[in-house]
């Protein structure tokens, strides 16, 4: 056997100037890069070695460029980029009740879900996103837009009470969501969660059900929960007790919990987190623009609870931008502690890529770039006015750049994203369809 016959086989080779594997704190490689072989990664390896190493590889350098983990968006309600813009600058419950359930009611079908989520997918490849925990109606349709775009994603069997135009109840959201989770389960970039709404818009026999089946299954919750001041004071009033102590009570705090927002926690209940290994998926951006609270992000990191970043969804945020949403983490966490070492640079970008793979429970899969892990990553291009000089790529991703910078994005082993352009969506039509929804739910006189 010859020498070459412990090196693994390679399909491709791309280097850049940093590479950020996201595995060491404040840890990057200068003039590095990763060798993919199909849909994984299985070799890292310095630029001044691929020639000798690696002869007969196709190489791309990525001059000025810094490769990443992709972002892992933890929550987010896709098909709602059609309804982007439609009503701002209320509270929660009055944007919902008013001006969100109404039209929801009304126009969403499974055209909607799919060109919406298709829509929202062209986006969050645009901006650097590799893998999104959704949360909305017609779970089999967002999962086809998934399948047929190749970004991965963890899809919500979403579950409310009251009827939609998805189920009838929470039995019948329970029971379709299990038949598309049966549809999907062996695609390679596609996993499930459930996603029961809210402790107030889900009952707690409903609760019970999928604190049994997520058990039976290993598939992880997300869930709504301690969003609001508002949403806690109601429910105790209604049920005598916090909305995390009813989860606490049925038996949901564990590591297969997503409490999604917790903007409202006390001691006692950061601790129940921590010793379940429950994580938390903050979304900054909603939290201020609906001006529901603040996540104490310092207090669970350092009670040691898994802190991931969302974007929530296009209405309420108004976009998918991680970039954007990990920063506004790291500024909002430095405001609300008046400590400007409360959340760095690093621990914002480690929220967005390896706490959501561990929320979602892909850690094995993804959220770092590792020998055997999947090839999901990105490149951002700093050689701009904007983000030059480089001292530190780390520095410069959280509090520099912008998504436009993001440059290529790979998800499996396979281009999504090349120069900024999509290679499996069709942006004229996305474009087009999603203004034909624009007309037809706000039609203009
Ligand atoms: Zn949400």
């Amino acid at each position: 056997m010859d020498n070459n016959s412990e090196l693994p086989q390679v399909d491709q080779i791309i280097t850049a100037d940093w590479l950020i594997p996201m595995t060491e704190e404040d840890l990057w490689l200068d003039d590095f890069g990763i060798a993919i072989k199909g849909k994984k990664i299985v070799d890292l390896v310095a630029k001044d070695k691929v020639a000798e190493k690696y002869p007969e590889v196709k190489h791309l350098h990525l001059e000025g460029q810094v490769l990443m983990p992709g972002f892992i968006n933890s929550h987010c309600h896709a098909a709602m980029n059609l309804l982007r813009g439609l009503s701002d600058d209320l509270p929660l419950m009055e944007w919902l009740e008013k001006a969100i359930w109404p039209v929801e009611a009304k126009f969403v079908d499974d055209n909607f879900v799919y060109q919406g989520t298709q829509h929202a997918i062209a986006e969050m490849l645009l901006s650097g996103t590799t893998c999104f925990q959704d949360m909305y109606f017609m779970p089999n349709q967002a999962a086809k837009a998934v399948q047929d775009s190749g970004i991965r994603a963890s899809i919500g069997m979403v579950i409310v009470e009251f009827q939609t135009a998805w189920a009838q109840n929470a039995q019948d959201c329970i029971d379709k969501g299990l038949e598309v989770f049966d549809q999907f389960k062996h695609s390679s970039a596609i996993c499930f969660n459930f996603a029961p709404h809210a402790p107030y818009t889900v009952a707690k026999e409903t609760l019970e059900k999928v604190s049994m089946l997520s058990n039976e299954l290993n598939v992880p919750v997300q869930i709504h929960v301690h969003e609001t001041e508002f949403e806690v004071e109601s429910f105790i009033k209604e049920h005598g007790i916090r909305p995390l102590t009813r989860l606490k009570e049925i038996g949901l705090l564990s590591p297969l919990l997503n409490a999604v927002h917790m903007t409202q926690l006390n001691e006692g209940e950061i601790d129940w987190l921590a010793e379940s290994g429950s994580h938390v998926i903050h979304c900054p951006q909603s939290n201020m623009k609906l001006a529901s609270g603040v996540c104490p992000t310092l207090q669970l990191m350092q009670a040691g609870v898994n802190l991931a970043i969302g974007t929530d969804g296009a209405a309420s945020n108004n976009d998918l931008d991680m970039i954007d949403e990990l920063r506004s983490a790291s500024l909002l966490s430095k405001l609300d502690y008046l400590d400007p070492t409360s959340m760095t640079a690093y621990q914002s970008l480690y929220a967005a890529t390896m706490g959501g793979a561990k929320a979602l429970g892909l850690q094995d899969k993804i959220g770092s770039l590792e020998k055997g892990k999947r090839a999901d990553f990105i490149a951002i291009d700093l050689n701009r006015i904007e983000t030059q000089p480089v001292y530190n790529p780390v520095s410069q991703i959280a509090y520099a750049s912008s998504r436009d910078q993001v440059s290529n994005v790979w998800v499996n082993g396979k281009q999504l994203l090349k120069n900024r352009q999509l290679t499996t969506l069709n942006s004229e039509l996305i474009l087009s369809n999603t203004q034909q929804w624009r007309k037809k739910i706000r039609p203009i006189d």
